[in-house]
């Protein structure tokens, strides 16, 4: 009984956590997306946030002179992004 409760106990602030996380959301941008109070070029992919509820950091590389190519390296996740 003791186990279940603790069980159930961290059940709950892991559901408290990705609550928090979701109220922090700023933008749903397909294929990715970012935070409230983070620096916008830091951007997570959506696929894995649809998927398991995970924050994947999207890498970063120099795709062409003014691209920059995203991606995530859990699940192939990219795309193209212009520099405005
Ligand atoms: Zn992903």
């Amino acid at each position: 009984m003791q186990t279940e409760i603790a069980k159930l106990r961290e059940e709950n602030s892991e559901l408290q956590k990705s609550k928090q996380t979701v109220q922090k959301l700023v933008r749903y941008e397909w294929p990715y997306l970012t935070l409230e109070g983070d620096n916008p070029k830091v951007c997570y992919c959506a696929v894995c946030w649809g998927k398991d509820e995970k924050m994947i950091q999207m890498g970063r590389i120099n795709w062409d002179n003014e691209q920059m190519k995203l991606f995530c390296s859990v699940c192939d996740n990219h795309c193209i992004e212009c520099n405005q």
